[in-house]
């Protein structure tokens, strides 16, 4: 049996939606790394009554460590220590040695005050001393921020964390290696995990192969295997105890033979990664339309993308096409502003305008308004053109509404330059 986890997220923010939940994700990331199952993550507001239900429930779902995030801060509304504490049965006390740790830490924070806006010192080290209150017997992770963790060993064992996720992130590291959290996860199964992405191919037609590769594949079932649509991709996530790397292999076999066209990545690389990688020595510029800078945006993700980006035009109006392209407005006015013809004037123009040796162009109807019979909501036209004369050119029907069109165009456009670039 492998250990289990569960995870306590709190906070009213976080509760309500304000603030969508990184911890939870982060740390589920972390666990199955870990090999560790994650049962549970749930999600209460800042009242202690909710936090110690939440404990118990865990607790009574026989988990071997829980993690909680949030509610460490000075104020009056971070309990969290407290909570568990008393769902521990152990007592609070001051380490005062912590104390002038903590001290030390918010001493310059305070400098930086002055006048009527300086916070009142009492108040400060009250709010100080709140923080080195820690449970009898617990280790203590040092504050990244302000705020220390804990762990308290036991059954089943407490990692409490910070909120903020730059903080919550280096300290769950440090937590893993107290000697509490890993007798806690002593029984664990060390999984491998590999991740698979595919593009081109709907959920159906995986769930087709994936039926076949059942009645191939003699250990199919010790494949633990997880599909997912997302950004118009499919990822395959699959988990296997070590002596299961046969059946893994089998399957991977059948996704190359069935999906070869589909499968981009074997090892989890991003597409923006790998048209990064591919982007090396080149200059690309971008003409977009219904995307509207989207996906400039998106080849500036990766640092150092400075190396390769050159720029982009806006182009949404016809005049802007006209006058910042160079596209002929004849040829707008025959096949309009949505089509392969005039896409693929718009990446030439661009290809031009900065000098670039690759540039990519996007034109379509978002929607809701500006549908045709012949072009609905959802239709785009892409091209890719290369200084070599080279030009990939597709018109797609995306699903979805304006938000859904605008993002997978993106997508469709990092793929495309993907292909294009990489057969070269
Ligand atoms: P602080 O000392 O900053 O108050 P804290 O441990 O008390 O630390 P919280 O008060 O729960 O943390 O959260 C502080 C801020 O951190 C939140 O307002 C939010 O911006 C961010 N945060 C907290 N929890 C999460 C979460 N699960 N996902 C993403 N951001 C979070
Ligand atoms: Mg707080």
């Amino acid at each position: 049996m492998s250990a289990r986890a569960g995870i306590v997220v709190t906070g009213t923010e976080v509760l309500t939606g304000r603030v969508a939940d990184r911890n939870g994700p982060w740390l589920a990331d972390r666990l199955l790394e870990l090999g560790v199952e994650l049962a549970h993550i749930t999600i209460c507001g800042d009242r202690p009554k909710d936090i110690e239900s939440q404990l118990r429930f865990l607790a009574a779902e026989g988990v071997d460590l829980i993690i909680t995030s949030g509610g460490l801060g000075p104020t009056a509304d971070d309990l969290t220590v407290d909570t568990v504490a008393r769902f521990c049965g152990r007592d609070i006390v001051l380490d005062t040695e912590l104390e002038s740790r903590i001290a030390d830490i918010i001493a310059p924070m305070l400098a930086r005050y002055s006048g009527p806006d300086a916070p009142d010192l009492e108040t400060v080290l009250a709010a100080n001393r709140k923080q080195a209150m820690v449970p009898v017997g617990a280790t203590i992770l040092d504050p990244v921020g302000t705020a220390p963790g804990v762990v308290v060993p036991g059954t089943p064992t407490v990692v409490v964390l910070p909120g903020p996720p730059r903080e919550l992130q280096p300290m769950w590291l440090k937590a893993v290696e107290t000697a509490a959290v890993q007798e806690a996860l002593a029984g664990r199964t060390h999984y491998q995990q590999q991740m698979i992405r595919m593009f081109g191919l709907p959920e159906s037609g995986l769930a087709d192969t994936l039926r076949q590769a059942q009645q191939v594949i003699g250990d199919f079932h010790r494949l633990e295997i997880t599909t997912c649509l997302r950004r118009g991709e499919l990822e395959i996530v699959t988990r296997y105890e070590p002596d299961a790397a046969d059946a893994y292999d089998q399957l991977l076999a059948v996704l190359r033979q069935r999906h070869a066209r589909a499968i981009f990545s074997e090892d989890g690389s991003r597409i923006d990664d790998l048209v990064a990688d591919l982007l090396t020595g080149r200059q690309i510029a971008t003409a977009e339309s219904c995307t509207a800078g989207l996906l400039a945006g998106r080849l500036a993700d990766p640092p150092g993308a400075s190396r390769y980006l050159a720029g982009g035009v806006v182009s949404y109006s016809n005049e802007a096409k006209v006058e910042l392209l160079g596209v002929d407005a004849a040829l707008i006015a025959e096949h309009g502003a949505v089509s392969e013809p005039v896409a693929e004037a718009m990446a030439i123009g661009a290809l031009r305008r900065f000098g670039a040796d690759t540039a990519v162009s996007i034109t379509g109807i978002a929607g809701p308004g500006g549908a045709t019979p012949d072009k609905p909501v959802g239709t785009v036209c892409f091209c890719v053109a290369l200084a070599d004369g080279r030009m990939v050119t597709r018109t797609t029907r995306l699903p979805g509404d304006r938000t859904d069109v605008r993002e997978r165009s993106t997508t469709v456009a990092m793929h495309l330059l993907y292909r294009a670039l990489s057969t070269d």
